[in-house]
């Protein structure tokens, strides 16, 4: 299923999305016992999952895509969204050889996986617009990433069992200040910029990706095809970076990990193609959809 929250006349709530319809299943009365706010649903489960397919079935409540707003699917995040940096070979190089790193990050390609997070209140839908105009350094970056939406929360999670706490997949925007990340000598600042957090437009559910690996990730601005992966080319992948922050912190449900971008972003080119206002990033994964915001 394709979970997304949207809002319609003014009233948030979440709805299952079908694509080949144009059309949202609204939950809030197909289903008016679930909760209306994603990380609530989340944390029901299967038992969640289950009542909103009787809901999808029963073919009643049934709204226009085109009638609503979409937000991000978990529009304020309880805490940060936790981020891997530097997880693809071809993009940790490429990201080096910029100018754009700091002097603790030496070798291309990390060891163990790098960690850093972004602000709650970065997080927008498909189709607001990122506020570059907000970075003082105008050196506002794409970074099309692959997110995993935890399920069951936990400490201590081991690889073997990490699978189990994802509960689906969406997409994420790692929007950067380039010259904040680089000055700062630490990535929050240049990470955590108002709006700088596109997420959406749908979390797919896990039963649905029975091969993470074989998703295609692509970044297109203004039309022009600028990044283009394939998930399996992560250098760690989901279960180890989940092990990788179970070790230290508790995860809980609704949790957001972005797993890294690849090759191609706008600090890779000679000279560097920063966003402007204007531009249209849109992030394409499959059968996610694709995410797309203008800048401004
Ligand atoms: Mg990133």
């Amino acid at each position: 299923m394709l979970l997304v929250t949207f809002s319609e006349d003014g009233r948030t709530r979440i709805g299952v999305l079908d694509r080949a319809r144009a059309e949202i299943v609204d939950l809030a009365r197909a289903a008016p016992g679930l909760p209306q706010e994603m990380r609530t649903f989340i944390v029901l489960g299967a038992a969640g999952l289950t009542e909103a397919r009787r809901a999808v079935a029963s073919g009643a409540h049934r709204l226009p895509v085109a009638r609503v707003k979409l937000l991000a699917p978990i529009p304020r995040p309880a805490r940060n969204i936790f981020c891997a940096g530097k997880n693809y070979r071809a993009h940790a190089r490429e990201f080096d050889s910029s100018g754009f790193g700091t002097a603790a990050e030496n070798d291309a390609v990390p060891e163990v996986p790098i960690v850093f997070t972004k602000a709650p209140s970065t997080v927008i839908g498909t189709g607001e617009p990122i506020p570059a105009w907000l970075d003082p350094t105008q050196s506002t970056d794409y970074e099309g990433e692959l997110a995993v939406v935890i399920g069951a929360g936990g400490r201590g999670i081991a690889r073997a069992d990490a699978m189990r706490h994802v509960y689906g997949y969406t997409i994420v925007n790692d929007v950067s200040a380039r010259a904040l990340q680089s000055r700062h000598k630490q990535w929050f600042l240049g990470k955590s910029i108002d709006g700088f957090c596109p997420m959406g437009p749908a979390i797919v559910t896990a039963d649905e990706v029975p091969e993470v690996g074989g998703l295609r990730l692509q970044t297109r601005v203004n039309g022009e095809l600028r990044q283009d992966a394939a998930v399996a080319d992560l250098i760690f992948d989901i279960p180890t970076l989940i092990e990788t922050l179970a070790r230290t912190m508790t995860l809980e449900p609704g949790d957001v990990i972005a797993t890294g971008t690849c090759a191609g972003v706008g600090v890779g080119f000679k000279p560097p193609k920063f966003l402007k206002h204007g531009d249209v990033v849109a992030v394409t994964i499959e059968p996610i959809g694709t995410l797309e915001n203008p800048v401004a």
